[in-house]
């Protein structure tokens, strides 16, 4: 994470609003997956606006909740809003609900109710939860947007299945073969290529492949002849070419690209 930290030159400031954050951060995961704040592990690293807070699972064998984090879109905004909760801040308006001239109640920087533990002991005299209320109600609004690439696989299925041609039977036979087999899945679906005026089925970028899935009316010697010639175009482009067709066995064919697909296991 890259917090937004202000006017990089005022050291002190910058300090404090790295470290709140950090301890705010660390106390709404904790909130939310219900793990003690003491299972996860969390240091500010780097330097000067390069500052990064990291956040691990300390537990051994891991806790699982920061790959929830990233998977689950409105994760890091109910992690938000529990900080704010925490902090005593009313998470939907900012409102200050134990402002510091309350004598009984009041929290004035942090206190042991929010930031505050016996862990942090050496940062307390930074921790000031008014420093990052503001971020935290933007985050709060915000969803995680997950690059392709960062999909956990059983999404990038779901995904994919979503993109299908709903026509298309062997589109999603294929891609639960793939699944099923614990195979590489596609980086992409129905991507057009404009320069070879066509839209193969699937594609794996990164390799430069396209996958067609060939049901019956692809037979058709008129259809033959559009595929054929698409397909000539994507070959002149440097794309390997994989045709999947429909009166083959799925694993047959498959098994034969394992340098595309892996090598696979046993459905
Ligand atoms: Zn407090």
């Amino acid at each position: 994470m890259h917090p937004d930290i202000g006017d990089p030159d005022d050291e002190a400031t910058t300090n404090s609003f790295v470290y709140t954050l950090q301890y705010a951060l660390v106390a709404g995961v904790a909130a939310r997956y219900q793990v003690e704040s003491s299972e996860l592990g969390s240091e500010v690293i780097g330097e000067g606006l390069g500052r990064r807070i990291l956040i691990w699972e300390a537990a051994e064998g891991g806790l699982g909740v920061l790959r929830r984090l990233v998977d689950e879109p409105d994760a890091l905004s109910g992690v938000a809003s529990l900080a704010l909760e925490i902090m005593h801040f009313d998470p939907d308006t900012g409102e200050d609900m134990r402002p510091p001239e309350d004598e009984v109640h009041g929290c004035a920087r942090a206190c042991y109710d929010c930031l505050l533990s016996y862990y942090n002991q050496r940062h307390h005299r930074l921790l000031d939860r008014h420093l990052v209320r503001d971020l935290l109600l933007s985050l709060k609004g915000g969803r995680v947007r997950v690059e392709i690439a960062g999909r956990s696989y059983d999404e990038q299925c779901q995904w994919l299945m979503s993109e299908t041609d709903s026509r298309s039977a062997l589109e999603r036979q294929f891609i639960d073969h793939l699944y099923r087999t614990r195979r590489s899945l596609p980086s992409h679906a129905q991507m057009h290529v404009p320069e070879a005026e066509c839209t193969p089925d699937f594609a794996y970028e990164g390799l430069h492949v396209c996958v067609f899935c060939d049901g019956s009316v692809h037979d058709q010697p008129q259809q033959q002849g559009r595929d054929e010639a698409a397909r000539r175009r994507l070959r002149e482009l440097g794309y390997r070419v994989i045709t999947i067709r429909y009166d083959r066995g799925l694993e047959e064919q498959i098994a034969e690209h394992p340098d595309v697909f892996g090598e696979g296991v046993r459905p």
